[in-house]
């Protein structure tokens, strides 16, 4: 049986541990005490050695009873955003709040307690499973770094889903690819009362490229955006330098190449527009580009195995379940790109990366239910 009052403890448990990116070792050791306790073996990989954090990805192994031939992958991450730390949770009748001063860090350790909720509750039913495989991944938050690092050589599954996504009932199988970008624009200094006619502005030259992108949502599956920009030294000087950082999603691989290439132009061109004479001498301003993919897109069509698993479990439950599309990366992007077949399915989580952030205990609880149901039918074979 699904216990409501256990799920809720756990999770109320695993917030109050602080677990920022690369700072996931302490609710890491708990959760390998308690997937132990549920009979699993448990082992930790060297992804954290590889980014600077203070524990590797964990992967827990239980050996199923069912027929099934493979096994089945269940992951969430393990840290949080800020302001996440000293985090103080209250339940408010079917809600888990925060105090309003930090996120709730629901993102995602709702997705860590129903998967363990899920286990624990097939277990005392005692109904058979096939092999199963957790995976609670760290930095999921800073560029999916835990599951890019993942060492998969411990994993014998490459199909099963993601828990990392707000609403209930819903199963995102389609994810935009990203194109990070980096751009310093470097002009020439100067003083900007006696001589800026020996000069080159760089935040001008910035402002005229990124004034000419095109940016925000550009159609229904690609966006783009400036995050930050840096630059100059102080109002009497010549703005020697510019840094820039943006990205480009979309679904379409052919759109996205496009859009990056659009913005990379638009610095192109206004960078080409400038020049300045000095003594004889052009000086001309220069781009130093730095592009690259940040994650590959997401594309499991409906009639694939897991997408129909999923289904199947909703419908035997009377419960409706919709695919869709998001707008962002996740763990299931990396580790898609890496071969797995891994569909995100909705946890309860509201209102993310805010200190409003809220939890869903009945959204959380269906969640349990049809993650039950999925491992049953997997356990058939
Ligand atoms: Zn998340």
């Amino acid at each position: 049986m699904i216990q409501r009052d256990r799920l809720v403890q756990h999770l109320l448990d695993l917030i109050r541990i602080d677990s920022p990116s690369r700072r996931e070792g302490k609710v890491a050791l708990r959760l390998k005490k308690d997937l132990e306790a549920m009979g699993a073996e448990v082992t930790f990989d060297r992804a954290g050695e590889k980014i600077g954090g203070n524990t590797g990805n964990l992967i827990a192994h239980f050996r199923g009873s069912g027929n099934s031939a493979s096994a089945f992958l269940l992951s969430a991450h393990m840290d949080t955003v800020q302001p996440g730390e000293g985090i103080k949770p209250w339940i408010d009748g079917d809600a888990i709040r925060t105090d309003g001063t930090t996120v709730l860090g629901g993102d995602d350790k709702s997705g860590i307690a129903i998967v363990c909720e899920a286990i624990r509750s097939l277990q005392e039913d005692k109904f058979p499973y096939g092999d199963l495989e957790v995976v609670f991944t760290i930095c999921e938050e800073d560029g999916l770094q835990g599951a890019k690092n993942l060492d998969i050589s411990l994993l014998k599954s490459r199909f099963g889903l993601v828990f990392d996504s707000d609403a209930a009932g819903i199963l995102f199988t389609k994810a935009p690819a990203s194109d990070r970008m980096e751009f310093t624009v470097h002009g020439l200094e100067a003083h900007a009362g006696m001589f800026p006619e020996r000069g080159l502005n760089a935040i001008q030259i910035a402002s005229e490229g990124i004034a000419n992108m095109r940016l925000g949502r550009l159609d229904d599956e690609t966006t783009a955006n400036i995050g930050f920009i840096r630059g100059g030294l102080a109002p009497n000087i010549v703005a020697k330098q510019v840094f820039i950082k943006a990205e480009a999603r979309s679904h379409s691989y052919e759109k996205l190449s496009a859009q990056t290439n659009h913005m990379r132009k638009c610095l192109q061109d206004a960078i080409a527009k400038h020049s300045v004479v000095i003594d004889g001498n052009t000086h001309t301003p220069r781009l130093e580009e730095k592009v690259w993919r940040d994650y590959e897109r997401i594309h499991i069509e409906d009639d694939s195995p897991i997408v129909q698993l999923v289904l199947k479990a909703a419908q035997n439950l009377g419960q409706n379940i919709d695919t869709r599309k998001m707008g962002g990366g996740c763990d299931a992007s990396a580790l898609n790109q890496r071969g797995f077949q891994v569909a995100n399915l909705g946890t309860g989580m509201h209102d993310i990366h805010t200190v409003n952030e809220w939890l869903d205990i009945p959204e959380m609880c269906r969640t349990v239910s049809i993650v039950e149901e999925i491992l049953k039918l997997h356990g058939k074979g």
